[in-house]
């Protein structure tokens, strides 16, 4: 019988529930244990795939290809596995599921409720995923923050599991925050209200973790203990952090793994070797050279829309020595104006993937400046298709040539829909999404930086290279050095000759992990390195990237 802990959130939302989780799964991790993982999601759409990234920030392709919460990416980066289709669970699904057994009446003539059908089938999904992947410990996030309406079929569904389960099976820990006011004291009274709401359903928490901004002594432990009914050393403290990737050696000093393992009797679990994760934060302690890296985006003011991308960036970056600093550079902004102010001065430009034609020329003007100014060039889906349309633009003279998804009528549609999309009306879970197979071409920068001949990488897109137009942008310089096995379909594009322009029509930044940079993102951010040399910018010169094991 696997081990299950639910981590539930207290007084407000925003408090790094996600990274916590996370967190703990990796020090679970490294006592040897499988982990999986689970973020239940209180909302009623299907999946976060229909939602604007001002609703949800990025979408997190796993895979097997469901398009999820960005928590999921924090799970595979600090557990370093693999989450699947399973990991996320929202209201949606959970009332698509029992809708469809109602009318095929599989409940046999009962009234269909929220106790016991629903509850029943979110703890169904909690079973799932400890069977799917063959874990002996799940660590399931509740979405929201105890209070919420949303969350209350959770909440229940998980207070009954204890029951269904065993008590020795099942830990519950609450992270909370204390604010701290205008006297400069931290408080509790917030946590002990949610504590109180937790324990009305039914909930008793056997660990609390305190989020503050700093770290809390023994009087706030033992107030907190014992207004909530627990173990002094069972409350947490969990200060702001220097790093996201500081928060598992914070928590696993505070004694967190113990605790796991000792209330929930783990008798598989060895003594903990975190020494890559140490050495991971090392890393980025040490990192010294100073590196800025552009990425063009229309959700500038909401970088959670391109967490995994900017995360590897940092992951490549720190590899090489380098205190990166990830500028946002506002594609709708560029579009407008004439000048090209904000790309001057930096080490390397990622385009990354996007949908609908809003910030699209800026995301193309950043193009030709990289291109036109050898500046390493790093394209991510829709990045790539804003390379393809600008060489394309030039080679033919005319600002015409576009992709179908922003003007329907172009007479040079050098990105079009796939053909298997033609039919397809519904938006969600429709893409090409998930892992396909993609052949480089021998000698190609891409397959000397990922050194192998044939890669399996993560997709969310409807569009494609439109193979009409392959011979022009090759008479143009442009390589096509990534294809799908039959040849048909183009996966990554390049310019050989200038010091780095790579797009690929795929996302890899999803496999990107802190310990295991991704091969591309490290020859692009090696090309930057060169390219702030050659301008004299990295004084501190990056003899060559460290060597460390790539995906
Ligand atoms: N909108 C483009 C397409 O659907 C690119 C998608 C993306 O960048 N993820 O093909």
């Amino acid at each position: 019988m696997p081990k299950f802990v639910f981590v539930t959130g207290g007084v407000t939302s925003s408090l790094g529930k996600g990274i916590t989780a996370a967190s703990l799964g990796r020090i679970l991790a490294a006592r040897g244990l499988a982990v999986a993982s689970l973020k239940m999601d209180p909302y009623l759409n299907v999946d976060p795939g229909t939602m604007s990234p001002y609703q949800h920030g990025e979408v997190f392709v796993t895979e097997d290809g469901a398009e999820t919460d960005l928590d999921l990416g924090h799970y595979e980066r600090f557990i370093d596995r693999n989450v699947t289709r399973a990991s996320n669970l929202t209201t949606g699904q959970i009332y698509n599921s029992v809708i469809a057994k109602e009318r095929r009446g599989d409940y046999l003539g009962a009234t269909v409720q929220v106790i016991p059908h629903v509850t029943n089938e979110i703890k169904e999904r909690i079973h799932r995923v400890a069977r799917e992947q063959q874990a002996e410990i799940v660590v399931v996030e509740v979405g929201g923050t105890v209070g919420d309406i949303e969350s209350l079929p959770y909440l229940e569904a998980i207070r009954q599991f204890r029951n269904d389960v065993g008590k020795q099976n099942v830990l519950y820990i609450h992270l909370t925050l204390l604010p701290r006011v205008a006297t400069g004291e931290l408080k509790t009274k917030p946590t002990q209200h949610s504590v109180r709401d937790l324990r009305a359903i039914g909930i008793q928490p056997d660990v609390v973790i305190a989020r503050a901004d700093e770290p809390i002594d023994d009087d706030l432990r033992e107030k907190i203990a014992l207004f909530c009914d627990v173990k002094a050393d069972n409350v947490i403290s969990e200060p702001d952090a220097w790093s996201i990737y500081g928060v598992p050696l914070m928590l696993e000093d505070a004694g967190l793994g113990k605790i796991v393992v000792e209330e929930l009797g783990l008798s598989g679990a060895r003594e903990p070797d975190l020494s890559e994760w140490k050495a991971l934060t090392e890393r980025i302690r040490g990192a010294r050279i100073p590196l800025t890296i552009g990425l063009v985006g229309k959700y500038i003011e909401l970088p959670d829309a391109y967490l995994s991308v900017a995360e590897a960036v940092r992951h490549a970056a720190w590899a090489a020595g380098c205190d990166v600093k990830v500028q946002w550079i506002d594609s709708e902004h560029l579009e407008r104006s004439d000048d090209v102010e904000p790309l001057v001065g930096l080490d390397g430009i990622v385009v990354p993937g996007g949908f609908g034609y809003r910030g699209i020329e800026g995301k193309v003007k950043a193009s030709r400046f990289g291109r036109e100014r050898r500046v390493p060039t790093l394209g991510l889906c829709m990045g790539m298709q804003c390379m393809v349309i600008e060489l394309a633009r030039t080679a033919l003279g005319t600002n015409d040539a576009n992709s179908t998804e922003f003007d329907a009528f172009t007479p040079h549609p050098v990105i079009d829909l796939l053909p298997e999309q033609r039919d397809v009306g519904d938006k969600g879970g429709t893409m090409r999404l998930g892992s396909y197979p993609c052949v480089l071409e021998p000698g190609s920068v891409a397959a000397r930086s990922y050194g192998q001949p044939i890669v399996l990488e993560r997709h969310r897109h409807r569009f494609e290279f439109n193979n009409a137009y392959r011979d022009l942008l090759q008479s143009h310089g442009m390589r096509f050095t990534g294809l799908s096995p039959d040849g048909r379909l183009v996966e990554i594009a390049e310019i050989p000759d200038h010091p780095f322009y790579l797009g690929t029509q795929y996302h890899p930044e999803f496999k990107s992990r802190p310990n295991r940079p991704h091969p591309l993102f490290i020859s692009f951010i090696d090309a930057a390195v060169s390219f702030a040399r050659s301008n004299g910018r990295a004084a501190e010169a990056a003899s060559r990237l460290q060597e460390l094991p790539t995906l």
